[in-house]
């Protein structure tokens, strides 16, 4: 087949990998036909057989294994990034994510004479700071447009972003695009922060041993408009990214351009999973709230036996159960961003979020994630 364009999605099996890796094969994709190499840490998983990808095992945060495995790839034209490794300090991100992503550019931009476009996923913490200094730096002011300034503290992002434009200024027919996502409504079992993927592990478990399905958050996140950004929307909007000029070389939002409340889409979830009591259970104190990652800490056991005897995908409840996360995301009164500029330069795409809330469930579900 004659290719018109060669794309390298590093980060192959992760929770927006996963959708680049089903949107770019597609016949009717912008850009295409595209030839497709993706890229991830570990085997590839039996839930990313199907695609028409050709997988790389590759660790990227070792610069021998990089060059072996990507140098190679003459062909690329287009890099889509969407990979990250979390560490404990954000200074010690900054220096992962900064050598991961310099890896891969230093590997393929020798080598590949026609790359052309490098495509960065970085999210809304450019707006407010990392996770581990919420409350302590002072962030921009929601709705987040994004003209609005760094926040004074470290973020990998702005690492990121730095070595990005560097690289541009050295290779000048190299473009670029920056997408910010909020928390993504997705699919992978793999992925650092899979929101749905660790409501639905929590739900089931709350099925199995017969307790309702409480809400493990804040009341303001229960009551309050919250967004999120689909993974397959923001997969649509890297490749729109990659081929449509009014998206050169800027950053850009992608949220799916509503609101939903929590309250709403749990009960979308206890019905999902046949769960009949359900519901935000108000504690005493000032900003009490149940938080996963104490009411899960000892469920491995369950999880295996829950996967033994539904016969599940061989999953372990650390991978599948991001607790820290959802109690993050389910903590706090949302922060809204702005879609504005998107649209502005041509980029019409949205969700409905209740669709794509079912929707990523349903998935889960198939891949026999959950029961
Ligand atoms: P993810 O955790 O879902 O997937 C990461 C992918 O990178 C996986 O395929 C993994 O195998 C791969 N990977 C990790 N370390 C690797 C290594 N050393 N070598 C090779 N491959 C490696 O990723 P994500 O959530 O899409 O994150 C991408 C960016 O999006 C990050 O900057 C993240 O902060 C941002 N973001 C994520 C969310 C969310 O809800 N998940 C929300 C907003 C922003």
């Amino acid at each position: 087949q004659n290719f018109q364009n060669v794309a390298l999605i590093i980060g192959v099996t992760g929770i927006v990998g996963n959708s680049l890796a089903e949107i770019l094969p597609l016949q009717n994709t912008p850009g295409g036909p595209w030839k497709v190499y993706g890229v991830a840490r570990r085997n590839l998983p039996p839930w990313n057989t199907n695609h028409p990808v050709h997988y790389i095992q590759c660790d990227i945060s070792n610069p021998s294994d990089v060059a072996l495995k990507l140098s190679p790839l003459t062909d690329v034209t287009h890099i889509f990034y969407v990979s990250w490794m979390s560490k404990p300090t954000e200074a010690q991100n900054c220096e992962v994510n900064g050598s991961m992503f310099r890896n891969v550019l230093n590997a393929l931009i020798p080598n590949a004479p026609n790359l052309r476009h490098v495509s960065l996923q970085t999210g809304v913490k450019y707006y407010v700071g990392p996770f581990e200094l919420f409350g302590k730096v002072k962030p921009n002011e929601s709705p987040f447009t994004e003209d609005l300034p760094r926040v004074n503290a470290p973020n990998f992002y702005y690492t990121q972003e730095d070595i990005l434009f560097e690289m541009a200024q050295k290779k000048r027919d190299l473009t670029w695009f920056i997408n910010r996502p909020r928390v993504i409504f997705g699919f992978s079992p793999y992925s650092l922060m899979n929101l749905i993927g660790t409501l639905c592990v929590y739900a089931t478990i709350c099925k199995h041993e017969g307790v309702p399905l409480r809400f493990p958050g804040t009341k303001a996140a229960w009551e309050c408009y919250s967004a999120a950004s689909d993974a397959n929307l923001i997969a649509e909007q890297h490749v729109w990214g990659a081929v449509d000029a009014r998206a050169r070389n800027e950053p850009f939002n992608v949220s799916n351009g509503d609101v939903f409340r929590w309250k709403h889409l749990w009960t979308v979830l206890a019905e999902k999973f046949g769960i009949e009591e359900y519901g935000f259970v108000e504690e005493e104190g000032e900003g009490s709230s149940l938080r996963l990652s104490e009411l899960m800490k000892d469920k491995s056991g369950v999880w295996d036996e829950i996967v033994k005897k539904n016969n599940l995908q061989g999953t372990k409840l650390e991978d599948v159960g991001d607790w820290w996360f959802a109690d993050i995301i389910l903590g706090m009164e949302a922060v809204l961003d702005n879609m504005n500029k998107a649209k502005e330069h041509g980029f019409l795409g949205f969700r409905d979020s209740k669709k794509s809330f079912i929707n990523w469930i349903e998935k889960t579900k198939a891949y026999k994630i959950v029961p």
